[in-house]
């Protein structure tokens, strides 16, 4: 995935005077674009008027699923991040984090992006579940140029966007990010471990193995050595409140069984193993969908590492209906001789001198 390209994604042109002319192209048509594939009812671009030059998504999330005051927020992060630590699992590129309120998940995912803390990133594309809006077969992207919570703006990476938006995937329903929780939950944790970054928020539907390697392409060209990707969800859903009560003795062991059953899928790197779990065990895992594209995304050149996992059965010490939460880190993946594979060659267990030798080296 990381073409090693370094700095060129998204650089779809920086001549300021094009440069604004395509993002009046993107924004005169309201999201930029207003296909509507036939037979994909909903999926279709909402026309809006186009907007100012600054649209801000101010989180509805403040004040409920997180601390609305800032210096409580920062206590409240400041107090999950000190309780994880750095688990040296060498350069992480990519996350799988929860989405609950921070009450539930805000330790789990603070073991997660400490992972990923004191580095600078360039840029971070979080991919989360729609679950308020149908989205068939496609992903959406906001009209928004920043987003808001209480510990400022974050910039969008409208230039990214803007190219995720020719693909025929991805479309721009604004009342999608307006309501969704998934990815917006994770930004004050982000701010306050990363410090400055451009978003690009990318909110998925209901999709299939051909639609995530579709999304997967899309986003493929966008990701260079400075972008961090991150995949929002939560794990099993149990109880009769989700509709899914597979047992009922050794509930806290049992969840933990799914979890690692789940991350066995992850850890194979293929997509299709995790829909496989699904489909197989009826694990209610809301953002299976962005896992996969994350896994399609890191194509099997990468190792997934179990960082934490919790359930809220155990913080309210009541089982009866209970959510999983677990923090996946990636990392490239070291052969035996301890080089990395699919380096600056992509030649798997060959040193950079031994390139010449690989079929295709270059
Ligand atoms: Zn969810």
């Amino acid at each position: 995935m990381y073409s090693g390209g370094g700095g060129k994604a998204c650089r779809v042109n920086r001549n300021p005077v094009a440069g604004l002319v395509l993002g009046l192209v993107f924004l005169g048509g309201g999201c930029g674009r207003g296909e509507s594939p036939a037979g994909l009812p909903g999926t279709d671009a909402v026309v809006r008027p186009t907007p100012a030059a600054r649209k801000v998504l101010v989180s509805r999330l403040a004040g409920s699923w997180y601390p609305g005051d800032a210096a409580t927020l920062r206590r409240r992060l400041e107090e999950f991040f000190s309780r994880t630590e750095d688990q040296h699992l060498g350069k992480v590129r990519a996350l799988v984090l929860p989405h609950a309120g921070y009450r539930y998940s805000g330790q789990t995912a603070a073991w997660g992006v400490r992972q990923v803390a004191g580095r600078k990133w360039k840029r971070v594309v979080i991919l989360g579940p729609s679950h308020r809006f149908a989205l068939p077969g496609r992903v959406s992207v906001p009209d928004a140029t920043h987003y808001a919570t209480p510990l400022g703006e974050i910039p969008l990476d409208r230039e990214c966007i803007a190219a995720l938006g020719k693909s025929a995937v991805v479309v721009c329903r604004p009342e999608v990010h307006r309501v969704e929780h998934s990815v917006q939950i994770e930004l004050p944790l982000l701010q306050h471990a990363l410090g400055e970054f451009a978003l690009v928020p990318i909110v998925v539907g209901q999709l299939d193995l051909a639609d995530i390697g579709r999304v997967a392409d899309a986003i493929r060209p966008l990701v260079d050595e400075e972008t961090l990707l991150i995949a929002s969800s939560d794990f099993t859903h149990y109880g009769p409140n989700y509709g899914f009560v597979p047992f009922r003795d050794r509930i806290p062991e049992r969840l933990e069984e799914f979890a690692r059953n789940a991350f066995e899928a992850i850890r194979s790197m293929r997509p299709a193993a995790l829909l496989e779990h699904v489909a197989g065990t009826g694990d209610t895992i809301c953002g299976r969908y962005a896992v996969g594209i994350l896994l399609a995304l890191l194509d099997g050149g990468y190792q997934a590492h179990w960082v934490h996992f919790d359930t809220s059965g155990r913080i309210t010490g009541d089982y009866r209906n209970s959510v999983s939460y677990l923090a996946v880190a990636f990392t490239r993946r070291e052969n035996e001789s301890g080089t990395r594979s699919g380096g600056r060659c992509g030649c798997p267990g060959m040193t950079g001198a031994d390139c010449s030798v690989w079929p295709g080296a270059r």
